[in-house]
């Protein structure tokens, strides 16, 4: 990707498509050119508010932090519909990309007010392929995609709660990547460069870090100098590029490690929930008819013991009234204390034998 590197936009990304695609229109007939100091807008009578808005915003804010205020010239291209978007950026375009930067070019290809809403805030989208473009202009093709990418995005302000939340997943379903491995993530789907988008941005940030007051400045310009991350880090920050990375994975475990852990524990909780819901819900229903079966029996056996201790009495009743003579009273009638009452019954006499 030497002079005529392409790189995408905002939360975007996958192959580079071919550089003779990236010509604009092919006659200027139909747009519009708006220019101010090094920056043009082409852009259709439609797109005019949209290219002035544009225009203002790349004029207003025009340095990039930790580099020299860039000077290469700069055309972007409002492509009026999807179809010619993709038509100005040639085959190998995903689906999903909203702009792209041609940095060997100094040009910018974007979608103009009729962009689908996932393209994001066309200022910020702006923003982001400048600094692809600022950052060429000083390092050319010395930067990694992640650098590239990260860079961008931290300065354009893009970093989002999507691309956090993948992170998580990222850190919960395959464990954090190195930052070698990063740049194959650009280019294996859009899930998986949302997650490199976010962790680049972390990366960059840890690097800046090194420096809390100077930032990236003198690390840009070691860079340049030695034409070697590893050397410029080392005398920029003192730093290896090992410490660096140890220092990124950790503190990346650190930022997101809870919220990983709680993907991981919800994604857990649903899978348990989806294997052993039925099988908990069957034994539930089991417990329950089991229980009601129980409860059936023991009323039953009750009844039944009932019943006999009922009848029990009733023979012994019988066998006491048959063995006294000249009762046939029914048992309510005293029973067996009877005879004992005899001798002291209320007339005081004496039962004659
Ligand atoms: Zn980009």
């Amino acid at each position: 990707m030497v002079a005529v590197g392409v790189l995408w936009a905002g939360l975007l990304g996958t192959v580079a498509p071919s550089v003779a695609a990236a010509q604009g229109p092919a006659s200027l007939t139909g747009y519009e050119v708006r220019e101010r100091g090094r920056v043009s807008v082409v852009a259709t009578p439609g797109d005019a508010t949209l290219a002035e808005s544009l225009l203002m915003a790349a004029v207003a804010q025009d340095s990039f932090p930790g580099l020299p205020r860039p000077r290469q010239r700069v055309q972007i291209f409002l492509a009026p519909d999807t179809r010619t978007f993709r038509s100005w950026n040639g085959t190998g375009a995903p689906e999903w990309g909203a702009a792209l930067a041609y940095p060997g070019l100094g040009r910018i290809v974007m979608q103009g007010r009729l962009a689908p809403s996932t393209a994001g805030d066309p200022v910020r989208v702006l923003r982001h392929e400048l600094a692809h473009l600022a950052l060429h202009e000083l390092l050319g093709d010395l930067p990694p995609r992640w650098f590239d990418e990260g860079y961008a995005t931290l300065v354009a302000g893009e970093e989002q709660g999507d691309g956090i939340l993948t992170v998580n997943l990222a850190l919960a379903l395959r464990g954090l990547p190195r930052l070698s491995e990063l740049d194959e993530l650009f280019v294996d789907g859009e899930g998986r460069a949302h997650a490199a988008y976010a962790l680049s941005v972390r990366a960059v940030e840890e690097i800046a870090r090194g420096d809390p007051e100077r930032g990236l400045s003198l690390f840009f310009g070691y860079w340049k100098e030695t034409g070697s991350f590893d050397r410029g880090l080392r005398r920029a920050y003192g730093e290896t590029s090992e410490a660096l990375e140890a220092r990124w994975r950790s503190r990346t475990r650190v930022r997101y490690g809870a919220l990983a852990m709680l993907t991981d524990a919800t994604l857990g909780s649903v899978v348990l929930l989806l294997l052993l819901g039925p099988l908990w819900w069957q034994r539930r229903v089991r417990d329950r008819e089991r229980m009601e079966r129980l409860r059936r029996a023991d009323a039953e056996q009750e009844r039944r013991e009932q019943e006999q201790a009922r009848q029990e009495q009733e023979s012994l009743l019988a066998e006491l009234l048959a063995e006294l003579p000249g009762t046939g009273g029914s048992p309510a009638d005293g029973g067996e204390d009877a005879p004992r009452d005899r001798p002291q019954d209320a007339s005081g006499r004496k039962q004659n034998e």
